[in-house]
């Protein structure tokens, strides 16, 4: 049977369906898919070396003849033990061997694998990759990867990928099936243009896929991974770009800024807007009196007061008789908003509307109503804001003279992401002819100036960047395991005081869920017994439904539970002035940028706040993070100091070729953004529908389809 890439992998003979099952979990169908799988990271195997004691404590690759093999059961302790034991072979073959004369021996084990004992017999020849160690007195290796000798070097002997793994399928697995498939690649069509591949330098696709899975050298491997990180960079730069020469070409409405009604709504305000808010507001009530369509990013740190400006375009679009839409990324948020915003607007007969998967609501109304019955209302005009989760763009909401998208991105949009999301609201029904609403993005991540520049081109930006005056900073402290017990006693002291407290959790990784679920789940026991036995503590995590969220959230609101232990998916945008102590677990797990987004969630009254790093780490970045945010409070300049520890990366947002973070983050310097864009100007301006460069059209359709919002 002939294999190509769009071969499905069910096709494949040597795949049974155990594996297809497992093959499709990682939502991997086709040959080609298979072969785009990366690694997520390597082991260096590459340096085969005789058995010797130079080597001991180093990660390497050995080879001999098993002279001894057995396999040890411990019934009492389910335990299973494999143990052999090589010696170089006669004629090794290994160029570096010693001389005839080096006999040493090398034990190695394996626990739980007795597997491994049919295959290893006495006699054979073996390739060992580990750690050597001295175990009395005797080298060895404990659970190193083999194979046979006189196989090809698959696990052993090379810079050997690793493969983020599902329950049943290992790397072993993976490496086993892509070695033969990884020529098909050759079929593939480069989506970079050959002039591009040149003129910077970069492997074709098919060198860039071999060197990937089956790395040459660290060099080879590197040069890999930036045509990937390039790629990458390239189609989101000719996504922005299209999108953006067709916003440029849409009409939205005027409106009109009434600065009467602005001042009367300023006024009315219990406190004094900050100098930034003034500004701002200003920017976006003349952007709306534009035919042009507003694309304005609206930039501030936690708690700078985003809500408020955007509260201020929303009245006067509002006011003007048109609908508003208001977007959170979650439901926690866009129930807390509709609650911020119904009070701000009570004086106003503003009909606002709250409409999520969990929550159809209308603000002068008890009675929960039907999804179908609101969406008639807005489709009608009868509701004026319509507030809830981003699902109000993806499932073809009707509005009624929508003239004002706003979306509270929370951070989680990433370039590409924005563009797709641009899109979309090009498209949307907003029930006025050939116009398109305006549009206000919200990032509670400070960018640096100049990445945004570089990263957003000529879309408009406005900054908060001063806090309002009644806050006092947070002081931040990182902690030792030793003063444990006496930031408990502190806790205990603010919580007399009436104050809360957080405590967060790492998110080991994103697939480890249930681990993080069970963390979290210990954490709050532990805290509950034997810390703070007399506190009543709450507990939020990502495994609960919107509803039970809802619920732990409005207990710590209303004071009933004083503390809550939540993992990192707690609703960054939360907003307790009451607490005033947040603890973060394991802080060295986290970006900076993260870090200061927790610690957001303190601090947010004139009551002087603390933040209490926990860490256990002690490699130099790490500590150079968690140092620089115990000196800095201003979120922009955490944000420089983040670009220059980890790069641009996680500025971004999500990364699409599967391309592992470490990667990213060392290739995707501002030089490389910059180089993408020029590149994608350039193929643009000759080639506008890319009617010229199908393979990149292709490419450029796959990657469209892969940005989710949700
Ligand atoms: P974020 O920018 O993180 O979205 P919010 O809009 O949630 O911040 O505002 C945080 C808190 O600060 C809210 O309780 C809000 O009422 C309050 N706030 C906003 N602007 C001011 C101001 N100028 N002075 C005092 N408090 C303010
Ligand atoms: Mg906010």
């Amino acid at each position: 049977m002939s294999i190509s890439p769009q071969t499905e992998l069910k096709d494949i003979p040597k795949i049974t369906p155990n594996y297809l099952k497992l093959l499709e979990k990682l939502e991997l169908h086709t040959v080609e898919d298979l072969l785009l799988y990366f690694p997520f990271r390597y082991d260096d195997f590459s340096k085969t070396v005789p058995i010797s004691e130079e080597y001991l404590d180093q990660t390497v690759t050995v080879q001999g003849k098993i002279v001894k093999s057995k396999l040890n059961r411990i019934f009492k302790r389910r335990m299973s033990i494999v143990e052999i034991i090589i010696q170089p072979a006669r004629n090794a073959s290994h160029s570096d061997a010693g001389g005839d004369e080096n006999n040493t021996p090398l034990k190695a084990v394996w626990f739980n694998q007795p597997y491994i004992h049919e295959t290893l017999q006495e006699g054979m020849g073996v390739r060992l990759s580990g750690k050597i160690v001295l175990n009395k007195k005797h080298l060895s290796m404990s659970n190193p990867a083999w194979e046979r000798a006189e196989r090809e070097t698959t696990n052993t002997g090379a810079i050997i990928p690793v493969y983020s793994e599902t329950k049943g399928l290992t790397s072993k697995w993976i490496r086993w099936q892509l070695k033969p498939l990884l020529q098909i690649a050759k079929q593939i069509d480069d989506p970079i243009p050959h002039e591009i591949r040149q003129k910077l330098n970069l492997y074709d696709l098919y060198t860039a896929l071999q060197q990937i899975h089956y790395p040459d050298s660290d060099e080879k491997l590197i040069r890999a991974q930036k045509r990937f990180a390039f790629e990458e960079m390239f189609l989101v730069q000719l996504k922005t770009l299209q999108v953006r020469s067709s916003w440029a070409k849409e009409k939205a409405v005027a409106i009109k800024f009434e600065e009467k009604l602005i001042k009367n709504f300023v006024n009315s305000l219990p406190f004094k807007l900050t100098d930034s808010q003034r500004k701002s507001s200003f920017e976006i009530l003349k952007d709306l009196e534009n035919l042009k369509p507003m694309n304005r990013l609206l930039n501030g740190d936690v708690g700078s007061g985003k809500t408020l400006v955007a509260a201020i375009a929303a009245l006067q679009t509002l006011s003007a008789n048109y609908q508003v839409a208001l977007m959170a990324p979650t439901e926690v948020l866009a129930h807390q908003h509709f609650e911020n915003i119904s009070n701000l607007f009570a004086s106003y007969n503003f009909k606002i509307a709250l409409l999520t998967s969990s929550y159809k609501l209308v603000n002068d109304d008890d009675d929960d109503i039907t999804r179908p019955k609101l969406l008639e209302k807005i489709k009608k005009g009868e509701i004026d804001l319509v507030i809830g989760t981003h699902a109000l763009i993806q499932k073809a909401v009707s509005f009624h003279n929508l003239a004002l998208i706003i979306i509270d991105e929370q951070h989680r949009f990433g370039v590409a992401q924005r563009a797709y999301l641009q899109q979309k609201i090009e498209r949307i029904n907003d029930g006025i002819r050939n116009k398109i609403p305006h549009l206000l993005t919200m990032t509670a991540t400070p960018i640096p100036r100049t990445l945004a520049l570089t990263l957003f081109g000529n879309l408009d930006i406005s900054l908060l960047t001063e806090m309002p005056k009644n806050r006092k900073p947070i002081i931040t402290k990182i902690i030792s395991q030793k003063e444990r017990i006496q930031t408990y006693q502190f806790i205990k002291s603010e919580i007399k005081k009436g104050r809360q407290c957080f405590v967060i959790l790492p998110l080991v990784e994103e697939s480890k869920a249930l681990t993080e679920v069970k963390a979290a789940t210990t954490e709050h026991k532990r805290l509950s017994e034997e810390i703070f036995p007399e506190i009543p503590i709450g507990l939020l995590h990502g495994r609960l439904k919107s509803k039970e969220k809802e619920f732990v959230m409005q207990d710590f609101q209303d004071k009933k539970t004083k503390i809550l232990v939540a993992t990192a998916v707690v609703e960054v945008g939360i907003d307790i002035p009451n607490a005033t102590v947040m603890i973060i677990e394991d802080a060295d797990r986290f970006g900076l940028s993260q870090l200061h987004q927790f610690r957001g969630r303190v601090g947010r009254s004139e009551m002087q706040s603390s933040c209490f790093l926990f860490s256990n780490s002690s490699t130099q970045n790490a500590k150079a993070r968690l140092k620089a945010l115990e000196e800095n409070v201003d979120g922009f300049k955490i944000a420089e100091k983040d670009l220059k520890l980890r790069g641009p990366g996680q500025f971004m947002g999500t990364i699409q070729s599967g391309l592992p973070d470490i990667a990213m983050e060392n290739l995707t310097n501002v030089k490389l953004i910059k180089i993408s864009q020029e590149e994608a100007k350039n193929t643009l301006k000759n080639d506008p529908t890319l009617k010229k460069h199908s393979a990149l059209a292709k490419s450029l359709q796959r990657f469209n389809e892969k940005i989710h919002l949700e």
